[in-house]
């Protein structure tokens, strides 16, 4: 180890990566084109930690119950040095209002993290009026992500460089890192900067969907509730007075600013499956808007960048000779995007995923999992898909 390495974005994604790096003895230089870390999507100030709620093994399952875990040993840690104030454990309470979790609900008296549960027992855990059954999750609860990434960066081996806007990726024996009138250099660089790899070369042709996503905080008038509650979105417990409900997904819409009418229209919502709350319009204070990064597949990205313009001539043989020897990789460059909705549930995998890559990039990806979020999954599929 012991190498010199730039991550590029510091929100949740670029931050994990360079904590994990250093902790495992490299220098880190971390660079984002804002004046603050946590300034994308990472800003909102509580985010759910979650675990994802599934019975049929699949590649997100494995994923997801991996990340819940992962993410659950980081912030324990944390906890174990005193910072008791990045996760708060509440538990979570899921409603099953959509059919794919009507349908496990249906199915199910347990799963690995959830075990379903009466109206009544559900409202003493909430300590406030549920009318619908649903699963209880304990381990679940809520992350100051704007905290938990500013923790992180006291490390002393992580440089945090604000005002840095990278618009270009030079390989010269070392990777050059370029802005308009800077210049970095670095073993390997790390590009976690959520939908705005499009504007680097190397990870343009990554396929995702920016989708904006609003909250909504609002003053307390449950001060009893004490587990989050998910339905067709979600509440938390009061926080300093003030709970947070979230959160929308809109296609399409780049606007930055935050919708007033949106905000009703998700106490609206909310009121819906938790008919006893009883918010008014005036007790929405405010509200943050942000962007996820999210995949065709809606599972992360994570792994070296294969060379692109390189694999597309290599057509079928590329597919025929499907072994990680044959591919052609950039040396020393590494993505942690598309953390979509669950950056706090993948986040930190994604960081120790890529920090054994960069440790001894000689093994391949290895295990299932790792291999369902290696970027190069979609060429692989578009390549079966152009050769029946
Ligand atoms: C409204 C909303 C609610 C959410 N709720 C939850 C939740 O409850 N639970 C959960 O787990 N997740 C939630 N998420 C998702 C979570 O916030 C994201 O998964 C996570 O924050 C993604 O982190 P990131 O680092 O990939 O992206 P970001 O936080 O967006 O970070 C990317 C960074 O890259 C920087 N950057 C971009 N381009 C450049 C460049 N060229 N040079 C330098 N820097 C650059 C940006 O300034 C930014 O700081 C929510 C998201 C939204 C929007």
């Amino acid at each position: 180890m012991n190498q010199n390495i730039i991550v590029i974005g510091a929100g949740l994604a670029g931050t994990c990566v360079a904590y994990e790096l250093a902790q495992r003895g490299n220098q880190v230089t971390l660079l984002d084109r804002a004046a603050q870390p946590a300034s994308g999507a990472s800003g909102i100030p509580m985010g759910i930690l979650m675990p994802f709620l599934a019975d049929i093994d699949s590649a997100a399952k494995s994923v997801y119950a991996q990340g819940f875990q992962t993410s659950l040993n980081w912030l324990q840690r944390i906890e174990d040095v005193g910072e008791g104030n990045i996760f708060e454990r509440t538990g979570a309470i899921q409603i099953p209002r959509h059919r794919r979790l009507k349908r496990l609900f249906d199915s199910n008296s347990e799963l690995d993290f959830g075990v379903r549960c009466g109206s009544t027992a559900l409202s003493q855990k909430a300590g406030i009026q549920i009318s619908e059954p649903g699963f209880w999750v304990m381990q679940a609860g809520c992350v100051r992500i704007p905290d938990w990434i500013r923790w992180m960066l006291q490390h002393q081996a992580i440089d945090f460089k604000p005002d840095v806007d990278v618009t270009e990726l030079q390989w010269d024996k070392k990777w050059r890192v370029k802005t308009r009138n800077r210049s970095f250099d670095a073993d390997a660089v790390v590009i976690a900067n959520a939908r705005d790899h499009l504007s680097l070369q190397q990870s343009a042709w990554l396929p995702g969907e920016r989708v904006r996503g609003q909250v909504v905080y609002v003053k307390d008038r449950t001060s009893t509730m004490n587990a989050v509650v998910c339905g067709d979105g979600y509440v938390t417990p009061s926080f300093d007075g003030i709970q947070v409900i979230g959160a929308s997904f809109d296609h399409g819409m780049d606007n930055m600013n935050v919708n007033r009418h949106q905000n009703l229209l998700m106490l609206k919502r909310v009121q819906s499956w938790l008919p006893d709350f009883q918010w008014q319009p005036e007790d929405c204070v405010s509200g943050r808007v942000g962007f996820r990064f999210s995949t065709p597949d809606r599972l992360p990205i994570v792994g070296q960048l294969p060379r692109f313009d390189e694999l597309q001539s290599a057509g079928e043989r590329a597919i025929s000779h499907f072994d990680p020897s044959s591919i052609p990789y950039y040396e020393g460059l590494y993505v942690s995007l598309g953390h979509a909705s669950r950056g706090t549930l993948t986040c930190p995998l994604a960081a120790e995923i890529l920090a054994d890559l960069i440790d001894q990039p000689a093994i391949a990806p290895g295990s299932q999992f790792k291999r369902a979020l290696e970027p190069i999954r979609f060429l692989r599929r578009a390549l079966i898909q152009s050769n029946p």
